[in-house]
């Protein structure tokens, strides 16, 4: 599952480590706490423009700028949807590999189709240019992987989604598989729950269930949201729709979930994309219960997130039908097992989940 070599992104000042930067201002001939002070602007303001920090020296505004702060991410195309609260970002990395971020305003005044409920905002991000894992349901698990991002990367979107206001939540439910990009990927959330103040609780890291490193996460002291991309909870099945459930069977994939709660204390998110006939049966819906149920605590350890299919090129799958989907629902509510229906926003623009799929390398 190892990327492909490609051209290492550009170091950027997200890439280093506290102590790495405050050496790297030392290096350039600075007093300590300028470090501090880049750290305020760069995680902490909207700017990320080095230029227009004017309580730096001008030399060191021009020498920071060349030195750390490069482009890592610059947006191709910018796509909306309901009445312009969905955001799809199409971004072309330094070496042609391209990526997409959307992101989603909810409860805003004036704007039903952002929903109900307070004014917040997610951001959907990617943590790879494409995925390795193959499974037949996802536009991006199509294309397969051409590269794990860089922290810079990663933290580039988050930082890009900060400029149109205050940020809630952040999944990492884009293109990639977080998990098999660890080091980036914990990287990353240092800065944005560290440096950034993200809180860890609103960020959720959705993988398709590599156990090993799931109960590495575990011990990071990153009390982040875990979620279990299941889709099924037999193996006969997840083996066809998650190929790697071939290496790692649905019990070990939900027993480091379940340990994952022990160890954090947070509530598991089980993802379940519905597709007509082929993993929507109310039998499977009472095998999954039992399932989560099995592993303790009544199965309150868990919520269940019912994902409507949603429609991607030339697969042969689509979403249930209405009466099958509410049946589920009704299956697992009737057991106590927490479930709820995702939205399917910006699913006109390709956006919504398993949808985003770059595609072609843009050079
Ligand atoms: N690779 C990670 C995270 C990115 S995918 C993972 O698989 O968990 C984010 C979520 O979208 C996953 O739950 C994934 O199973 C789901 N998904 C993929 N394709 C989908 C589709 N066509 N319709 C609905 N959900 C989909
Ligand atoms: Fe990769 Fe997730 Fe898509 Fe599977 S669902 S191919 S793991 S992005």
């Amino acid at each position: 599952m190892k990327a492909p070599k490609a051209a290492k992104p550009p170091r950027h000042w997200a890439d280093l480590k506290a102590s790495e930067r405050v050496d790297a201002v030392l290096a350039a001939g600075l007093p300590k706490f300028r470090a501090g002070q880049i750290d305020r602007h760069f995680f902490r303001s909207a700017s990320d423009d080095p230029h227009t920090w004017t309580d730096l020296p001008t030399a060191v505004r021009t020498q920071l700028a060349d030195t750390y702060f490069p482009t890592l991410i610059a947006p191709l195309r910018v796509q909306t949807a309901d009445e312009g609260t969905t955001i799809k970002t199409l971004w072309r990395l330094h070496d042609g590999n391209l990526i997409e971020s959307v992101l989603m305003r909810y409860g805003v005044p004036g704007i039903a189709s952002s929903g109900p409920g307070r004014q917040r905002s997610t951001l959907c991000l990617s943590s790879q240019a494409g995925c390795g894992m193959a499974c037949p349901f996802c536009a991006t698990g199509q294309g397969g992987l051409q590269r794990n991002l860089s922290a810079g990367e990663i933290v580039a979107q988050v930082k890009a989604a900060t400029k149109d206001g205050p940020l809630n939540n952040v999944v990492f439910m884009g293109m990639g598989e977080p998990l098999a990009n660890y080091k980036q990927l914990i990287k990353a959330l240092r800065v944005m729950t560290g440096d950034m103040g993200l809180s860890a609780r609103g960020i959720t890291v959705s993988t398709s269930g590599l156990v090993p490193r799931m109960i590495e996460l575990a011990s990071e002291g990153l009390p982040v949201t875990l979620a279990l991309s299941l889709h099924a909870p037999d193996d006969e099945l997840r083996n066809t729709l998650v190929p790697i459930n071939q290496r790692y069977p649905v019990l070990d994939a939900v027993g480091a979930a379940f340990a994952y709660f022990e160890a954090t204390g947070r509530r598991v998110s089980i993802e379940y994309a519905l597709i007509r006939d082929v993993n929507d049966q109310a039998w499977r819906a009472d095998a999954l219960a039992d399932l989560l149920k099995g592993h303790g605590r009544g199965g309150a350890w868990v919520h269940v997130n019912l994902i409507p299919l949603n429609p991607t090129p030339g697969s042969r799958w689509t979403a249930s039908r209405r009466r099958d989907e509410r049946e589920f629902v009704a299956r697992l509510e009737k057991r106590s097992i927490a479930v709820t229906v995702r939205d399917t926003r910006g699913r006109e623009i390709d956006g919504a989940c398993g949808q985003l799929a770059a595609g072609e390398r843009s050079d």
